[in-house]
């Protein structure tokens, strides 16, 4: 049997990059998979058939992350579907590249209410759930941002640090009642996200897009490779497990060696 047979995974911004990624790894150890996201619709389909054909039930909430009675309700749904919300996965994300003093308002509210305040809302839905079923599992998708900084990505950096802050807050909260609540931390992973980085780091430091992958991504990594969707999800499949049980308010970092320096 699959690690993961029967159990429902809500999976936040997984209709692209290390969201899908991780949806694609989870239906595949046998999960069922709520999917959420923006994209075209009918490419949402394709994905979410994609899913199913590992014999798993797949289904599309559009909930928008900055809203919290959108994300109350893809809780409630996730639970009405399926019975049960056994994992979830807080991965939607943006980005914005700037020097703090330009740093759009819009931007620094938009980066800190779907990449930091959108866990907040799934995990407080989604905790009664787990206390009840006597079990759960809650990852967090931080970044490497959230252990060390970079320049120009004030609100990035300053929620992925919060994520971490919540992570281990949850844990503490949760570990009597079967759920552990972990974060992620990848180094540069190559998603449209990264492409979006790439053209506006450029902006910022004045250099070709070229320049910026080699000198400044890949500098920081020392593998000199892009962290891949398999890599990531062998540690989520791991949490996700039995075997996970024992790690509860870590921070789990598979960076290429990025923050060792
Ligand atoms: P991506 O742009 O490929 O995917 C982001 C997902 O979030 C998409 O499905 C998008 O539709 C969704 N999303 C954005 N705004 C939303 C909103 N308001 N409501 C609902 N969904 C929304 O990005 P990615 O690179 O796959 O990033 C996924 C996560 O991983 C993010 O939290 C990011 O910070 C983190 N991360 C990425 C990298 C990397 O190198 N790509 C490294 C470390 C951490």
């Amino acid at each position: 049997m699959s690690a993961l047979q029967g159990k429902t995974a809500i999976i936040t911004g997984s209709t692209s990059g290390i969201g899908l990624g991780f949806a694609q790894g989870l239906a595949s150890e046998g999960a069922n998979v709520v999917m959420n996201g923006f994209g075209d619709a009918e490419e949402i389909e394709k994905h979410r058939q994609a899913l199913e054909a590992h014999g798993v039930k797949a289904i599309y909430n559009g909930a928008d992350m900055t809203k919290p009675a959108e994300i109350a309700a893809l809780v409630a749904e996730a639970h009405e579907t399926f019975g049960s919300v056994d994992i979830v996965v807080n991965n939607a994300g943006i980005q914005k590249v700037s020097p703090v003093e330009e740093f759009p308002d819009d931007k620094w509210d938009a980066i800190i209410a779907i990449n930091l305040s959108s866990a907040f809302h799934t995990i407080k839905h989604s905790v009664p759930i787990m206390k009840q079923q006597g079990a759960g599992r809650i990852i967090n998708l931080a970044s490497v941002h959230g252990l060390v900084a970079s320049p120009f990505k004030s609100a990035y950096v300053a929620a992925k640090h919060g994520i971490i802050g919540l992570t281990k807050t949850v844990a503490l909260e949760v570990a009597e009642y079967g759920i552990t609540c972990n974060a992620i931390c990848p180094g540069y992973v190559e998603t449209p996200l990264v492409a979006g980085q790439i053209a506006d780091t450029a902006k910022a430091r004045g250099m070709t897009e070229e320049e910026v992958k080699n000198e400044v991504m890949l500098k920081a990594q020392p593998t000199r490779q892009f962290i891949t969707y398999e890599q990531l999800n062998g540690l989520m499949v791991y949490l996700c497990s039995d075997a996970g049980a024992g790690a509860n308010g870590a921070s789990f970092n598979i960076d290429g060696g990025w923050v060792a320096q």
